[in-house]
């Protein structure tokens, strides 16, 4: 039976005060029957560092470079991720995406560079309301995933998936447990006909999951866990999350 995680997404949320409250809620909590991490902005990666030091609670970030150094203002690589001792980081999140036109190939570019220094790609798909109405969840998440799966060849079993549908973010609007099972479903077969360990990847859900919802999406036969937004800042909606998962 495949280990539980639930990851938060703070998105570009956080303040030292705030960050160090909501750690306190969380770390109070332990411990948990499931895996649980933190993905912080940039700036906030060191104080987590140090505050979730000696847990076993994990943190990351939401976004990396693809290239390992260079003339890249602004950007943040892996290896400097690596530093801060990231676990995860979250690639392709549909804010990404949308906001700074990150392409499949851009996105499965930084998947690689995360797995090539040790650190564990979140990789996000999912399909856009207009793309549900039109029958096309299938074939965009399959696209989504394709390019990760072929950049990543040998190494694919390595990456979380993150099925995101970009409806259900941070809009209230959550994927009934069976449109999310059905779509994890078609990712586990897609996964399963590239790497024989697919059966032991983990496959998260995320879009507006909230401690009302959470456990009858984590029952599904197909979903690992849950990447939580909105949920994932305030300290007793997160816990109430990770008991969901446990
Ligand atoms: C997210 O941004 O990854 C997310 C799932 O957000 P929310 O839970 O707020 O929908």
């Amino acid at each position: 039976m495949r280990r539980k995680l639930v990851v938060g997404n703070w998105k570009m949320h956080g303040s030292h005060k705030a960050n160090a409250e909501l750690l306190a809620g969380i770390t109070g909590a332990r411990p948990f029957g499931c895996d649980v991490a933190v993905c912080v902005p940039f700036p906030y990666l060191s104080e987590t560092a140090v505050t979730l030091a000696s847990t076993d609670l994990r943190w990351g970030a939401q976004d990396c470079s693809a290239h390992e150094q260079g003339a890249y203002t602004g950007e943040v690589s892996v290896p400097m991720l690596a530093e801060f001792g990231c676990r995860y980081v979250i690639v392709g999140h549909s804010e990404r995406r949308a906001y700074h036109g990150e392409s499949d190939q851009l996105v499965a570019d930084k998947a690689k560079a995360a797995l090539a220094r040790g650190v564990t790609p979140i990789v996000c798909v999912g399909e856009t309301l207009a793309e549900r109405e039109a029958g096309q969840t299938e074939a965009v998440v399959k696209r989504q995933l394709s390019a990760v799966i072929h950049t990543l060849a040998h190494c694919a079993s390595e990456m979380v998936v993150a099925y995101e549908p970009v409806w259900a973010i941070g809009t209230g609007k959550v994927a009934t447990p069976e449109q999310a099972q059905a779509v994890h479903a078609v990712l586990r077969a897609q996964l399963r006909a590239a790497t024989p360990q697919a059966d032991q990847m983990t496959l998260l859900y995320g879009g507006s999951v909230k401690p009302d919802n959470a456990a009858t999406l984590f029952a599904q036969a197909d979903i690992d866990g849950g990447l939580i937004g909105g949920a994932a800042l305030k300290a007793s909606d997160f816990v109430a999350i990770c008991r969901a998962a446990e």
